[in-house]
């Protein structure tokens, strides 16, 4: 293991939760939840819809408007697949290192191409005046509990995390070629997974 791996955290800390009470952490307990960062992608894209029809998984993908008006026909194809859309912000900006006024004003032209009231902050980070004004007006921001890495060198392995999975686990994936890869790597065991457990797969309710 690498000193890097040794930090990585497969859940985020209970005080990342504590420092954001009102973000969405967990679903239901009777389901899973894919989420798919970062796209559309021209390559990802359509090759991760395949396989999530294949498996009838529905999945909810946060997309960049900058990405989304370059593929406008990727997004038109995540709706009519029945996935859900959210918000990862126009570009993908880190709210530590962006001030405020930017931050919203990249997290609004996000959500107007998206046409979404579900955020998931890029990098997980915002200040206490971004979240509270996302909050605010009446948008959800979206974290996660299980990151297994897949836009890493070496992302987790499937074992390390697929059989700790709980009911209402929001996995967060990537929509790139190397999350495409990872996906196609998980998506049988995570299929057998939900079945031993009667979980159901779902997207994010809007
Ligand atoms: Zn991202």
């Amino acid at each position: 293991m690498s000193l890097l791996s040794a930090f990585r955290r497969l859940r985020p800390p209970m005080w990342a939760r504590r420092l954001m009470p009102q973000a969405q952490w967990q679903g239901r307990p009777d389901a899973i939840y894919l989420t798919f960062d970062d796209g559309p992608h021209p390559e990802s894209t359509p090759a991760i819809l395949g396989l999530l029809k294949n498996a009838r998984w529905p999945a909810t993908f946060f997309i960049l408007g900058q990405r989304a008006q370059q593929y406008p026909h990727l997004i038109a194809a995540i709706r009519s697949d029945g996935h859900q859309v959210g918000n990862h912000g126009h570009a993908h900006l880190h709210g530590w290192w962006t001030p405020t006024a930017r931050y919203l004003d990249n997290w609004q032209r996000g959500h107007h191409i998206s046409q979404s009231r579900l955020f998931r902050p890029p990098y997980g980070k915002l200040r206490p005046a971004q979240y509270r004004a996302v909050i605010a007006a009446g948008h959800r921001i979206v974290m996660w509990s299980v990151m297994p890495y897949d836009f890493a060198d070496r992302p987790a392995s499937p074992k390390e995390w697929i059989p700790t999975l709980q009911g209402g686990d929001i996995i967060v994936l990537h929509d790139t070629p190397r999350g495409l890869r990872y996906l196609e790597k998980i998506l049988p065991l995570l299929q057998h997974t939900i079945n031993d457990h009667g979980w159901k797969a779902a997207s994010l309710a809007s």
